[in-house]
């Protein structure tokens, strides 16, 4: 541990799954870590006590709301936007309203998190965003929208990455396959037809994500933007 020590990361969507587990390894590396939660407090409490870290109630289908968290963290050395949703189905069936806050949840507010944390940030900055092997590979129907989002994280990143290279900031995008969290779990109806496409017949853990991020966070990753960078069991090989 220690590799972060005395950086400052924001978490955004933290309280559980994936997010949780990137509080704790960026914690555990030294950094003073603030993460964001919207409908977990009591989970988020619970994470805030354990890691040391500050826990902040920001919703991130509330632009406003996510930009005013990031200014309000001060200079950040760090940003992992984490917090995202799902919303599957057939398109023809689904509720238009639930489609657009998937995309200001997982799109809109991963833009506009990045470029206002990057008006702060030191050179050797890092800003990381999860986004899915869905955003390379669809497999299966009714993953459109979903997809949607996180194909668009592709185009931010390679597109931030050229903004912002020259002042020393990085940005990646860390794109999962089935990882086992309360949006997927390992013992999930969908497991089997997951697990038939890829190399790896299982499902990942939190942990193993949350590795890719504290190597992106790091000081061997500073070579390393406008990249898109796949931990999914070989779910899109
Ligand atoms: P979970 O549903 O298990 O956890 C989601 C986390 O995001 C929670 O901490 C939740 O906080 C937070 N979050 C959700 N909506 C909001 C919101 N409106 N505002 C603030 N925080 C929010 O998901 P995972 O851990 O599985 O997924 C995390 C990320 O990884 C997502 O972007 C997801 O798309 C991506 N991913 C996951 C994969 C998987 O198989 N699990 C595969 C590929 C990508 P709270 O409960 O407090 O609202």
């Amino acid at each position: 541990g220690g590799s972060l020590h005395g950086k400052s990361a924001l978490v955004l969507g933290g309280s559980r799954g994936i997010g949780a587990a990137i509080v704790r390894r960026l914690a555990a590396e030294g950094a003073a870590v603030t993460f964001t939660y919207a409908g977990s407090r009591d989970a988020a409490e619970r994470l805030a006590a354990e890691t040391g870290a500050t826990a902040a109630m920001t919703d991130s289908a509330d632009r406003d709301a996510v930009i005013a968290r990031v200014r309000e963290s001060g200079p950040l050395d760090v940003l992992v936007v984490n917090a995202g949703v799902g919303a599957f189905g057939d398109p023809l069936e689904q509720d238009p309203d639930e489609v657009d806050r998937l995309v200001r949840i997982n799109v809109t507010a991963p833009y506009h998190a990045a470029v206002e944390a990057a008006r702060r940030m030191p050179e050797g900055g890092r800003i990381i965003v999860i986004g899915s092997v869905n955003g390379d590979r669809i497999p299966f129907p009714g993953l459109s929208a979903y997809a949607m989002s996180k194909s668009a994280l592709q185009g931010m990143a390679r597109g931030l990455a050229r903004d912002f290279g020259p002042r020393g900031i990085t940005v990646n995008v860390v794109q999962p396959g089935p990882i086992d969290t309360d949006m997927n779990p390992a013992d999930g109806p969908m497991k089997d037809v997951m697990h038939a496409v890829m190399a790896l017949k299982r499902h990942g853990r939190p942990e193993d994500v949350a590795g890719m991020v504290n190597w992106l966070a790091g000081p061997e990753a500073g070579f390393v933007t406008g990249a898109m960078h796949t931990i999914d069991g070989g779910f899109g090989a």
